[in-house]
């Protein structure tokens, strides 16, 4: 049975028709579809595959992707497209919609897999008297005790609080006070409720505020709040001169397990034993409409793959659109995880596009290495900075470090890369020299925020970046030459690119 039962919701709205308006090419794809059941089609070729890509049928989608963001309003307050809500729903709906027009070039599937949605509808805390402003509720954080505020003290936990005898015995019955680092989030919070704390704070131990998921929830785990080193100061200073603290802590939460799912759709052309695997994720967190993360390479693959279908290709292209990217990564590993050895050894690479036009932007390519990464990811590397130099743009390698829908991939020994256009990060006065922009600014301003809506996106980044993406799918659809063959896959134990990474290097996934 399908998951996807019905268009209608898009109909309704009148997506589909306004699509066809502002998008003059959508009528032009069903010829093309047309043709793929012929053997007229020229094998792809990167520049005519380049050629066809515009920012202006991508700013297109992307209203219309902020159109299906809002069917959310009415269950979270402002447009989302977080799993579990109508937006993320009408959002699958729309890449099924978009495929299915282009006819028998693509073969659809969907891969339904169990993930936690989580809503928190209001929180507060207030340390002493102070009510901490920039204080966030962890993604995926339980309510406090009965959707009710909590009162107690504030205790300091040891070290990193990341393990058991960190937490005195003076937590139970109060708020545990924990530094980030070591491990992550939700394992404070799970240690935290063991020791019988009511609450946690995490304070950040580097400059900013702290937004983070607690992961995989657990019975375990309690509520859980995220605040700057800033913030946090004069707490820190009072409980280390052992001076008592107060606190109050409210979250009004819920964690529901839900059923969302990935969608895939594979050229029913070329060697299906040789495939070239790309994807984006579907879905955006909850704060916002996620238009630039990830609505952008969302829809870059959708123009790639309504294009492709001009050509013919000697190798398989599968495009995939992960769900609960922002939960942890949890469609792309549930797909590379439950991959057989034969399927993933038809996979010779994936190449992850995510935030492909963040408005302060750089050209940011992930620096896999084949000494750390399966052979082949350097290749790929390499791939993307010969086509920056050759069309003359600055480019920075960026860490390759699990922060996207690759890390599945990289354990499961397939060669894996990509491009990113900047998240939190600060733009250097070098970078800001090199790619125009603010120096001293996040690269997007709006990241995981409520303002990552359709004029948040740089329009010309993310024309280049599609260009690019079309340039890569082409390059390996037509050839794998001197691209290395697969190895296989043995039970090696923990990769050194496991080792980098294991906490994905502590930070939110993009
Ligand atoms: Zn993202």
């Amino acid at each position: 049975m399908t998951f996807i039962k019905t268009l209608a919701p898009l109909a309704l709205l009148g997506l589909s028709a306004q699509a066809q308006q502002q998008h003059p090419f959508a009528e032009t794809a069903t010829p093309d579809a047309a043709l793929s059941h012929s053997d007229k089609l020229h094998v792809v070729d990167s520049e005519a595959l380049q050629s066809k890509i515009h920012g202006k049928n991508l700013l297109a989608r992307a209203e219309d992707l902020y159109k299906l963001a809002e069917l959310s309003l009415h269950d979270y307050n402002h447009p989302t497209r977080v799993i579990g809500s109508a937006g993320h729903q009408a959002t699958l709906e729309y890449i099924y919609a978009t495929i299915q027009k282009l006819g028998s070039y693509y073969n659809i599937s969907e891969q339904s897999f169990p993930a936690y949605s989580g809503n928190v509808f209001e929180s507060r805390l207030v340390l002493a008297d102070e009510v901490i402003g920039n204080a966030s509720a962890m993604s995926l954080t339980p309510p406090t005790k009965d959707n009710e505020p909590v009162y107690g003290q504030v205790i300091l936990v040891a070290n990193s609080g990341c393990s058991a005898s960190d937490y005195p015995d003076a937590v139970k019955g109060n708020i545990a006070f924990v530094e980030r680092g070591k491990c992550g989030f939700g394992d404070k919070s799970t240690l935290a409720g063991r020791a019988g704390a009511t609450a946690a704070v995490i304070f950040n131990n580097e400059n900013g505020t702290l937004h983070g998921t607690m992961g995989t929830p657990n019975d375990d785990q309690i509520a859980t709040f995220g605040i700057s080193a800033e913030e946090a100061q004069p707490s820190l200073k009072k409980l280390k001169s052992g001076k008592k603290l107060d606190a109050i802590a409210y979250i009004d939460a819920e964690v529901k397990t839900i059923h969302t799912l990935n969608v895939v759709a594979q050229t029913a052309r070329g060697d299906p034993d040789n495939c070239v695997v790309l994807g984006a994720h579907s879905d955006s967190v909850p704060e916002g409409p996620g238009i630039n993360d990830d609505g952008s390479g969302t829809l870059s693959l959708l123009e790639v793959a309504t294009h492709l279908t001009s050509f013919d290709v000697n190798n398989c292209v599968r495009f995939a659109w992960w769900a609960a990217e922002e939960e942890g990564l949890v469609g792309s590993d549930f797909y590379a995880a439950s991959l057989s050895p034969e399927e993933n050894q038809k996979i010779r690479l994936f190449m992850d596009y995510d935030m492909m036009g963040s408005p302060n932007f750089a050209y940011q390519i992930y620096n896999a290495t084949n000494d750390e990464s399966p052979v082949g990811s350097e290749e790929l590397r390499d791939l993307y900075v010969d086509w920056y130099e050759a069309h003359d743009l600055n480019y920075t390698f960026i860490p390759f470090d699990g922060r996207s829908d690759y890390d599945g991939f990289i354990r499961a020994g397939i060669p894996a890369g990509g491009i990113a256009t900047g998240a939190e990060g600060i733009k250097t006065k070098e970078e800001a020299k090199k790619f125009g922009g603010t120096a001293g600014d996040w690269f997007d301003p709006c990241y995981h925020q409520l303002c990552d809506d359709v004029g948040n996106v740089n329009v010309t980044a993310w024309e280049v970046n599609t260009r690019l993406i079309a340039h890569s799918v082409a390059t390996y659809a037509k050839s794998f030459d001197g691209f290395p063959e697969r190895k296989s896959v043995a039970a090696s134990g923990e990769s050194a690119y496991e080792r980098k990474t294991k906490y994905h290097g502590e930070k939110l996934f993009i």
